[in-house]
């Protein structure tokens, strides 16, 4: 079966729209479907318009969220009740276009894990308009190719198709969810890429500004933290700790030679401070990565999490 996930956060307009298309383009294909719908704490209308396709439609599932917990969180939810060994996430804004999901599906099935949708044709608008959306965007997914080693064009595309069996592994905080294939590229997963319409929206308005930017760049940072060394972080913080408090006790060596061999005073020297404080900086980090540990291992054990993924096991 496959499931359609649709996060929703005030887009009372164009749900009757992407109802439609979607409903026209997935009776086409040969697979039983449902679509959930994920109310994120919409304040407009969004609700009752999706009470009513509910009605309609049994293959129609709602699940509406007490307050907003912002789009990843509404993903995740989507993901959780899924119940399709196939699962495509679609933005309800129709930005992207639901006639381009057999297409995903077919590469799917070439072997692929997931398949991410690349927007073609996506910088529209003024000159300036262009640059200023342009610019940030073209950064971030230069940075994200950079740190996950993942060559893909198009991070932020919600449309995209995925194994539930892969999305199991995957769990998703702050604003994670353009970043599952990276993650999930953890644990083996096979991606690919295939270039998707994307028309402006129609209705109802962007729900991020700038300040998104820096966020997507916080995740990232986390990201390359745990794709590095999620599993064993005294060998960072550690390595740090070695390094800095083995300087601090080199340039504590030398002034103990200064004192005692040259007989010269060394309260006033600048580098006695900065030998004590690479010292202190180096235990601190050392002991950072200890603590790393014992969390980690509370992590992975409390909820027998295993550090590999098998593909399959021939007995
Ligand atoms: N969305 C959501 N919760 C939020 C913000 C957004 O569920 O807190 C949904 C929104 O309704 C849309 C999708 O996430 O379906 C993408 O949001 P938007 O179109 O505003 O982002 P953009 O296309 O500008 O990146
Ligand atoms: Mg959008």
């Amino acid at each position: 079966m496959l499931s359609v996930v649709i996060p929703i956060y005030n887009e009372e307009k164009s749900l009757g729209k992407l109802y439609d298309r979607l409903t026209k383009t997935l009776s086409k294909i040969d697979e039983e479907y449902e679509i959930i719908a994920v109310n994120d704490g919409s304040s407009d209308d969004s609700l009752r318009v999706l009470k009513k396709l509910h009605k309609q439609d049994s293959r129609f599932k709602v699940v509406d969220f007490r307050r907003n917990f912002g789009q990843t969180a509404a993903l995740a939810a989507g993901f959780d009740y899924a119940q399709g060994d196939v699962v495509v996430s679609i933005d309800a804004d129709l930005e992207n276009d639901p006639n381009d999901v057999p297409k995903l599906l077919d590469k799917l099935d070439e072997g692929y894990d997931i398949v991410s949708g690349w927007r073609q044709n996506r910088w529209v608008g003024g000159l300036l308009q262009k640059i200023v959306r342009r610019v940030p965007s073209e950064i971030a997914n230069f940075l994200v190719r950079r740190v996950t080693g993942l060559e893909l064009h198009d991070t932020g595309c919600t449309l995209k198709a995925y194994r539930a069996e892969v999305l199991e592994h995957v769990e998703l905080y702050g604003e994670m969810h353009r970043f599952v294939p990276a993650i999930a590229t953890r644990y083996g997963a096979k991606i690919a890429e295939v270039p998707v319409n994307y028309q402006p929206r129609e209705f109802g308005s962007s729900k991020y500004g700038f300040s998104r930017t820096v966020r997507v760049l916080l995740d990232l940072v986390l990201l390359k933290f745990l794709l590095g060394y999620g599993t064993r972080p005294i060998q960072f913080f550690g390595l740090l700790g070695v390094v800095l408090g083995g300087l601090g006790f080199v340039f504590s060596l030398y002034l103990t030679y200064v004192k005692f061999g040259l007989n010269q005073s060394i309260g006033q020297r600048p580098l006695l401070l900065l030998a004590v404080l690479l010292m202190v900086l180096g235990v601190q980090f050392v002991t950072m990565g200890l603590l790393g540990e014992i969390v980690m291992r509370t992590y992975f054990e409390s909820q027998n999490k295993k550090i590999y993924a098998v593909r399959e096991f021939l007995d």
